[in-house]
């Protein structure tokens, strides 16, 4: 058993002060990834400082732009089946239904979502070298069992892949992440919230030490008429995509006006390609002009000895989700709830 203190966070500035002045002090919220990192000894936390009882962080509120704001402390459960997010906002509630099961979604929230660490199997084991881990150690994916890991984006640091589903639509819906620190308040777009591993693996995401997530705002434009999720992986239930595909289109006459396209599953961050989206402004909705658009965000693809059929898959999917966005009931497999 490990010792470690326990105390509740009355505000959120409050839980940020106690993280950063107390010596391996860390904030829980549902505990579904941190815990577990604990019982595999990769985390040593001598203090919990507990965020659940902060109200301000419990609710999805209306913006005045015409957006919604995701409090960081509602469950993955509570925002995928609020009828806002429903009828706005479906995307989001597809990709967040796509993960985990309906257990862990119940407890799980929304800033611990953005927060999860890799799944990469030599991560999750003390004794392998893992520069994620233990800066400098070395990289044991890289000439090892490599089937999960990433074709885009990755450094001869690190090849490791972000796991969340949840934050594939966000980064395709363009949320922006309310932070609070020591300075006070910071809005970072969804799209420099995560980052890639470089030389500094170790370095998830943009937050500075002490920050806070408090909520996720969702842009007026949710995108509700031509979108689709789609999550492939090795089975159906409580598993990682391998490679996943948020797609959302404005489409007129048949012609798209605006288009997104997030994959998951395939680097070190929700990955967005912004010529790719361009290329489909002012052409058709087909099948030719979603494989030219996936050509594009494949460009430099490169897998590893286990995972080079993650590129054929990844442009597959990017075709196939792109035609079920135009029918969004059509979207299946992977959009159903996981269980
Ligand atoms: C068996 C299993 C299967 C899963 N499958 C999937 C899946 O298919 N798809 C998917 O997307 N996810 C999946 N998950 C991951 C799950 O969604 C995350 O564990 C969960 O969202 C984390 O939220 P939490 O509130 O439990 O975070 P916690 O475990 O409490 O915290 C995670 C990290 O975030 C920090 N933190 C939490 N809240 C805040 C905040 N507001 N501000 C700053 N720091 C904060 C904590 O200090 C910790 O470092 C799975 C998890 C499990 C256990
Ligand atoms: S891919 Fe990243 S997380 Fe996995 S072993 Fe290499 S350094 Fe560690």
């Amino acid at each position: 058993m490990n010792n470690f203190n326990y105390i509740r966070a009355n505000s959120p500035s409050e839980a940020s002060d106690q993280v950063l002045n107390a010596d391996g002090a860390m904030l829980i919220a549902g505990g579904t990834n941190l815990v577990d990192l604990w019982k595999y000894n990769l985390l040593h936390p001598k203090l919990l400082v507990d965020i659940n009882h902060l109200s301000e962080c419990h609710s999805i509120t209306e913006l005045e732009d015409g957006g919604l704001r995701l409090g960081a402390l509602v469950s993955n459960a509570d925002t995928a089946y609020h009828p806002l997010v429903e009828e706005r906002y479906p995307l989001l509630s597809k990709a967040i239904l796509a993960g985990a099961s309906a257990q862990i979604r119940n407890m799980a929230t929304n800033g611990g979502n953005l927060l999860q660490r890799t799944r990469c199997y030599y991560f999750y084991d003390p004794d392998a070298p893992c520069n994620k881990r233990n800066p400098g150690s070395g990289c044991s994916a890289i000439e090892g069992y490599n089937r999960i890991h990433a074709i885009l984006g990755a450094s001869s640091a690190c090849i490791a892949v972000f796991p969340s589903d949840m934050c594939v639509a966000l980064a395709a819906l363009g949320a922006v992440v309310q932070v609070v620190g020591k300075n006070g308040e910071r809005s970072i777009p969804f799209t420099d919230f995560h980052r890639l591993p470089g030389d500094t693996p170790e370095v998830d995401n943009a937050l500075q030490p002490g920050e806070l997530i408090t909520s996720i705002d969702l842009p007026g434009h949710g995108f509700a008429r031509h979108y689709s999720y789609l999550k492939l992986r090795d089975r159906h239930s409580y598993a990682f995509a391998l490679v996943s595909v948020a797609t959302a289109l404005d489409i007129e006459d048949g012609v798209i006006r605006d288009a997104r396209i997030a994959l998951g599953g395939v680097a070190h961050k929700p990955w967005r390609v912004a010529d790719a989206e361009a290329s489909l402004v002012g052409k058709e909705a087909n099948e030719e002009s979603f494989a030219a658009a996936a050509d594009i965000i494949l460009q430099g693809a490169q897998g590893f000895q286990y995972n080079q059929f993650k590129i054929e898959l990844a442009k597959r999917a990017i075709i196939r989700n792109g035609m079920m966005a135009l029918h969004p009931e059509t979207q299946l497999p992977g959009a159903q709830p996981s269980a």
